[in-house]
């Protein structure tokens, strides 16, 4: 039996089912868009990806404002930088998940990972901004993205934990 992988083409919806397993560049027929692989298992892919690089973006968010705390404040700038970049990249795998994904349970572990990353995403912009105000002296600036900075904080506390990858509903 040969595998069969899905693809979809975001342009016109139209699905295609492909043989042979290695990812080849599927053009719509319809419309010559390239098609992207879709279902639950390309969904899954993408997210075990996001949640890496996820992972990855809040511990160094956690160890920037460690540095941050502890007055080492162009550390930490550079610190929140990285991790702002991480937690980027896990929103935009989080949100080929969500398209990929066929069923509802599977789209919506996607979609709470997309907007709980996306707060943390937000709120650490505003924290490398606050590290920046502070390096300038402009202590008004750097207190008022702190307290925007909490407020994304607080929003994305509000999201249940990240599903763990191999525990995504099927
Ligand atoms: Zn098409």
């Amino acid at each position: 039996m040969q595998q069969t992988e899905t693809y979809r083409c975001e342009g016109c919806g139209t699905v295609f089912r492909v043989a042979g397993g290695d990812r080849p560049t599927v053009v719509c027929s319809e419309c010559e868009q390239v098609a992207s692989p879709h279902g639950d298992a390309a969904a899954k892919r993408e997210y075990r990806v996001g949640h890496a690089t996820y992972v990855e973006g809040r511990r160094r968010t956690t160890e920037a404002l460690e540095r941050f705390e502890s007055g080492h404040t162009t550390l930490a700038r550079g610190g929140f930088d990285d991790a702002a970049g991480e937690l980027e990249d896990s929103v935009d795998r989080f949100t080929a998940a969500v398209t990929r994904a066929d069923s509802e349970a599977v789209r919506e572990d996607c979609e709470r990972a997309r907007k709980k990353a996306t707060c943390l995403w937000q709120a650490v912009e505003w924290l490398s901004g606050a590290t920046y105000a502070s390096e300038k002296g402009d202590a008004d600036r750097a207190t008022r993205y702190r307290k925007d900075a909490q407020q994304r904080l607080r929003a994305a506390s509000e999201y249940d934990v990240l599903t763990a990858p191999d525990e995504l509903t099927d």
